[in-house]
């Protein structure tokens, strides 16, 4: 591939991925379904959410990391300067700070202390685009 043609390839996919990020911010999220016993599926827009659920028996360390890491998915916003982008492979990845409750190792560690099985990466997918 000559170097004219992979600068126009990387140009197209930043297109592709500020287009898609527009659409992923406005739209609105709507509910759809439970996703094994500690998540439940939301789509926004192109994209499929991956959230984890509160649950009533939670300490409150970790219903304020779960608080968090969805308020973070719907809004693309998040006071530990959330990282937010399409990957190469079309996946929406959102990416808090290491020291946020909301990041996904900090959100893994509470969660398994609680006795909660927290084995779904929470990335927000993007569909065939
Ligand atoms: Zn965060």
């Amino acid at each position: 591939m000559n170097g004219r043609r992979a600068k126009e390839r990387r140009r197209i996919l930043r297109e592709r991925n500020a287009q898609l990020l527009t659409e992923i911010r406005t739209a609105e999220a709507r509910y759809l379904e439970p996703w094994g016993k500690a998540f439940e599926t939301w789509r926004k827009g192109p994209a499929l959410l991956f959230l984890p659920t509160i649950g009533d028996d939670y300490p409150p360390d970790l219903k304020q990391a779960v608080a968090v890491r969805r308020e973070a998915a719907f809004t693309g916003r998040c006071p530990c300067g959330l990282e937010v982008r399409i990957s190469p492979v079309g996946v929406y990845e959102v990416r808090h700070g290491r020291e946020c409750p909301a990041n996904w190792g900090v959100f893994q560690a509470l969660a398994e202390a609680a006795g909660v099985t927290a084995d779904h990466q929470g990335m927000l997918e993007t569909y065939g685009r």
